[in-house]
């Protein structure tokens, strides 16, 4: 290992890089997330003077000496305020996750992150450390698939109840459930914003109202968490609109390359260290190289992020004119949707853009959509979405096949429906492979 002097140029005086891995401003200018994402919070001089961090494959951390230890542990334990401190095993963190979580924070200007091995372990763990027998989640729905086994069916064998309003329900029937779940203990409000699969939005401003409302006269108000995977961090930042906790499958938009699957929430240092320490019990961190990739992923974040959305602009407004086409489910095309005023006053309040993730229903049925999704040959067959690849799949044939056709006609998962995931390829491409897609049914 080179001595520090070698590190830091002659006479061991740090270099100005040395010092500005929290460069968060110059003069009065506060920097963009997309300059941070390749700097903050790695000192290239403590590892080798690595441009890039090294992925630190270690279980274990060394202690300077036992004093150090026992300091460590008086932290991890509540002997001492304050917490942890420094790494000392890596269930618990590592230097990669430590990076990506500095970073992660960033976007939604968070006051902590966690990194997470999957999406779904990111919210396990939430709803682990913030629930207990005989208490309530109200959720919005419908939510992810697996979300709602977990609510269910997982956390109801542990004697954890649930009460659910629509995605697009109005203040006065949010008022009315929370009403209802208030006579228990209601633990965490869980949103999902746009829900999957329909893309209804929830109104996180009108949730937060009214849960402060509701719970006015109450001891605590239970936390307001939201699956933000669709539409965050860049088209949608719900810590500004009143939600405590933002929860993501990094799998998607912010990994961004269908190479990797991980999780990450975001919140107040107070909440984001009682999911921690229910993550350091039950080790659903990820592992360094995930972190790694990850990192290597935030550099690119808004660049693929507005590459995609301005294809989808561009790629809906094709197919929405197309006479195979009969809809076409994009966010973008709320405010000049008639019947849809609702969802377009919280569009425009709540989101900056549409996304890339949209719904397609082609004219026909199964047969139809099939035809078309067989014809494709830019766009992959794949579930999953945000990849720099143009993805689509059939939800009511595929991740929706086990969902009751009752619920389905509900969330109007039809057998003409095909979702899609607009990536970063030339947009006139994505338009062309639609075109003959389209005319090949
Ligand atoms: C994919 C997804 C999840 C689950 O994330 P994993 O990384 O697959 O565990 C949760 N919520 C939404 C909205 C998703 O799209």
């Amino acid at each position: 290992m080179p001595d520090e002097a070698e590190l830091t140029g002659a006479g061991g005086t740090p270099s100005p890089a040395a010092t500005d891995i929290g460069v968060e401003k110059i003069g009065d200018r506060k920097l963009r997330p997309s300059t941070m994402m390749m700097g903050h919070g790695f000192d290239p001089a403590l590892s080798e003077g690595a441009l890039k961090p090294p992925i630190f494959l270690t279980s274990t951390f060394v202690f300077p000496n036992a004093a150090a230890g026992k300091r460590h542990f008086e932290g991890v334990t509540g002997k001492r305020p304050g917490g942890a401190d420094g790494l000392v095993y890596s269930r618990f963190n590592g230097p990669n996750q430590e990076i990506l979580e500095d970073r992660l924070g960033i976007w939604e200007e968070a006051e902590d992150a966690l990194a997470f091995s999957s999406g779904m372990s990111a919210i396990a763990t939430l709803f682990l450390a913030m629930t207990k027998p005989g208490d309530t989640i109200v959720h919005s729905g419908p939510l992810y698939a697996a979300t709602e086994t977990l609510i269910g069916r997982i956390l109801g064998k542990f004697g954890v109840k649930w009460l659910d309003f629509p995605a697009g329900a109005t203040r006065e029937e949010i008022d009315a459930v929370l009403t209802e779940a208030r006579t228990g203990h209601v633990a965490l409000i869980y949103l999902e914003s746009p829900a999957n699969p329909t893309n209804a939005l929830v109104d996180i401003e009108a949730v937060a109202a009214s849960r402060d409302a509701i719970f006015a006269d109450a001891d605590e108000k239970p936390p307001i968490a939201i699956d933000n995977t669709f539409l965050g961090p860049l088209w949608q930042q719900p810590l500004r609109h009143g939600a405590d906790i933002v929860v993501y499958s990094l799998t998607k938009y912010a990994g961004g390359h269908s190479d990797l699957v991980a999780g990450g929430v975001l919140g107040s240092k107070a909440h984001i260290n009682t999911i921690r320490s229910m993550r350091n019990t039950i080790g659903t961190i990820c592992d360094p190289h995930t972190a790694w990739m990850l990192l290597r992923s935030l550099e690119t974040l808004e660049l693929r992020m507005s590459r995609a959305g301005e294809n989808a602009v561009k790629v809906c407004a094709f197919l929405r004119d197309h006479p195979k086409v009969e809809r076409v489910g994009y966010l973008g095309f709320l405010p000049d949707t008639p019947g849809m005023e609702r969802q377009a006053d919280i569009y425009r309040r709540h989101c900056t853009g549409a996304g890339s993730t949209f719904s397609l229903i082609v004219k026909g049925g199964e047969a139809e959509a099939f035809r078309f999704l067989d014809a494709l040959r830019i766009a992959k067959l794949a579930v999953s979405l945000g990849g720099t690849e143009t993805l689509a799949s059939h939800p009511a044939a595929m991740t929706h096949l086990s969902v009751p056709e009752e619920r389905k006609a509900a969330l109007g998962i039809t057998d003409n429906l095909v979702r899609i995931s607009i990536g970063v390829e030339d947009a006139d491409d994505l338009i062309a492979d639609f075109d003959q897609a389209l005319n090949a049914i």
